[in-house]
């Protein structure tokens, strides 16, 4: 499958919004990149690119397999697309819907309807053939669109928020159908989605964006793990603040000592054994014990049950208040005090700005 490569792309449209700095991008054939980010940050942008339905600025490359195709259309580049808004012939049926890109690309009738019928049924959709497409729900609707995109045997799949018009069941139960074709058709893949869980549950990797620019790429493990810098710890959920100081290499917070807690500098690009810092972490970063083994006492303000867990909103711990997560079965109510110890690996720490 293929390879694309996209060096030094940028990307400033006719009204002087500028869309995209330059940035260099290897998608590996067969592999699926989830890119995500807020509203606005240039993901479709970069898929129009790939696709052909946008060019870079001057100075841009894309190529696919090594094949400069950054002035190709996008007929000749053979990719297969699907958007948030099905776009498909509300007229026709979904069986005629399948098989318009192949009449398209002129293969013959009996093969035609071979491969309209393996997509379909492939799509869980095979007993929907003669429907309009103005009869089918969204979710019907968007496994036609996945299996028109893929019925031409396109070189790259192009998937723009396929998802984000649905209810939140329907969502995660394609999102595993998705995740399962594209294992199966060993296709290389670029995925938009402004869904953090989304992204991890489909990416090989993630590359993370904002304004414009490539915040971090890395595997899904990496992103949520590691986070390179403040926004894509903020992005993918890591929602929690407290400051310290590192001090020869060693994080102090209040009158307490952690090792081995690695500090990252984005601004240099290296670790830091001095300052000011600020912590990121998400509920596990703090978990509830008893007094003797505490390194902060806090006030419960909020308690929420989450089934598998409870949900704390502490204050009195950072400068805002924390959330914390504790065993379901505890008794905790609002008002009472809580005992915490810091879970120093699960802590992310940047210099303080
Ligand atoms: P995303 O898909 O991440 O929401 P887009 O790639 O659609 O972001 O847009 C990136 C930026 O470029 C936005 O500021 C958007 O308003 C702008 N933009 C997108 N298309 C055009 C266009 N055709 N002309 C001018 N500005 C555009
Ligand atoms: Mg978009």
């Amino acid at each position: 499958s293929t390879q694309i490569r996209l060096r030094n792309c940028a990307k400033t449209f006719a009204d002087g919004t500028r869309a995209l700095a330059p940035f260099d991008l290897t998608i590996e054939g067969g592999e699926t990149i989830v890119l995500l980010g807020p509203s606005g940050c240039g993901k479709t942008t970069i898929l129009r690119m790939i696709a052909g339905l946008e060019f870079p600025d001057a100075g841009g490359v894309i190529s696919f397999d090594g094949d400069d195709v950054t002035r190709q259309s996008i007929e000749k580049r053979r990719v297969g697309m699907v958007f948030q808004s099905y776009a498909l012939f509300p007229n026709m049926t979904v069986a005629e819907n399948v098989a318009y890109g192949l009449k398209v690309h002129g293969v013959p009738s009996a093969e035609r309807d071979a491969r309209v019928d393996a997509m379909l049924e492939m799509m869980h959709i095979d007993m929907l053939a003669d429907r309009r497409i103005d009869q089918l729900s969204g979710g019907q609707r968007q496994r036609v669109a996945l299996a028109r995109a893929i019925a031409v045997q396109p070189r790259v799949l192009l998937l723009d928020e396929p998802l984000t018009a649905l209810d939140a069941k329907l969502r995660v139960r394609l999102r595993t159908e998705i995740n399962a074709l594209l294992r199966k058709l060993g296709i290389t893949a670029v995925y938009v989605t402004h869904d953090q869980e989304e992204a991890m549950a489909l990416g090989d990797r993630i590359v993370v964006m904002q304004k414009g620019e490539i915040a971090q790429i890395g595997t899904p493990r990496e992103i949520y793990r590691k986070p390179q810098n403040p926004f894509v710890a903020d992005f993918v959920g890591a929602a929690n603040r407290m400051t310290g100081q590192m001090r020869d290499g060693r994080l102090h917070i209040g009158a307490h000592v952690f090792d081995a807690v690695d500090a990252f500098d984005p601004r240099h690009g290296a670790i830091l054994d001095q300052g000011a810092v600020e912590l990121y972490f998400r509920a596990d970063g703090l978990s509830p014990c008893d007094l003797d083994e505490a390194h902060f006492t806090g006030r419960v303000e909020a308690v929420s049950y989450l089934g598998e867990r409870l949900r704390l909103t502490v204050s009195g711990i950072g400068s805002q208040a924390v959330t914390i997560d504790t065993h379901a079965d505890d008794v905790i109510e609002a008002g009472a005090d809580v005992h915490c110890r810091v879970n120093a690996d699960r802590l992310t720490v940047f210099p303080a700005v």
